[in-house]
């Protein structure tokens, strides 16, 4: 999962993107409103947490251009507790969700968690193809009856993959949600967490649960 977040206060953004990032989440920042606006149009983003007072351009603007453009991402914009106004605006440019500042981290990543089921079929939290059912609340991961320990950025590609079960799932797709700008990776490493993610999924004599479509990327096994 891919998310942006435009703000100017440098402390509150670095907050939130390093417990972003810890939660397995990639993370952009961009500090006013014109870079955020730009980003969240060359970038496909799962979520954007937009300020609403940003310099350059405000977040209601952004979301409102954004929504114009038919970029439909979902947006949770912050506000400041006494501005119901700007609240009623940004839900009325296209916002889905607000969070009033100063606001709790655990609430941020709820209002993330149901956005981003929004936008599956599903409402509940946990995600399942075949016998594989992750728990995307407690990130707990099971294969059958049994728990699968995965790290951060394995969970995120499994995730990934889960969310997209009928499709090919390229290697520059999951590059793209699963790291932010900063990457700079060696080109084969999809295929090693792919590969931690066999050893610790897959039971031996099987076929793999993440098949590799040659050439292409990848796609899960049905069940
Ligand atoms: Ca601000």
């Amino acid at each position: 999962m891919r998310v942006l977040v435009v703000e100017d206060e440098r402390r509150l953004a670095n907050i939130v993107k390093r417990g972003l990032v810890e939660e397995g989440y990639a993370v952009d920042n961009a500090f006013d409103g014109e870079e955020g606006a730009f980003m969240a149009e060359t970038t496909a983003f799962d979520l954007i947490i937009l300020d609403i007072m940003l310099p350059k351009k405000d977040g209601v603007m952004v979301c409102q251009e954004l929504r114009e453009k038919k970029i439909n991402v979902p947006i949770l914009i912050l506000t400041a507790r006494d501005s119901i106004e700007d609240r009623v605006k940004g839900l009325d440019a296209g916002a889905d969700d607000y969070l009033v500042k100063p606001f709790a981290f655990r609430e941020l990543m709820a209002r993330i968690r149901a956005l981003l089921r929004r936008e599956v079929s599903s409402k509940s939290a946990d995600l399942e193809v075949g016998d594989l059912i992750m728990n995307t609340v407690n990130r707990e991961v099971k294969k059958g009856d049994k728990p699968i320990e995965l790290t951060a950025k394995e969970y995120a590609i499994l995730e990934y993959l889960m969310r997209h079960p009928t499709m090919l799932v390229t290697r520059a797709m999951i590059e793209e949600n699963i790291w932010n700008y900063e990457f700079e990776g060696s080109s084969n490493i999809i295929e090693v967490f792919v590969g931690r993610l066999r050893n610790k999924i897959d039971k031996e004599g099987e076929n793999s649960f993440i098949q590799t479509v040659r050439g292409a990327g990848y796609r899960l096994k049905s069940a």
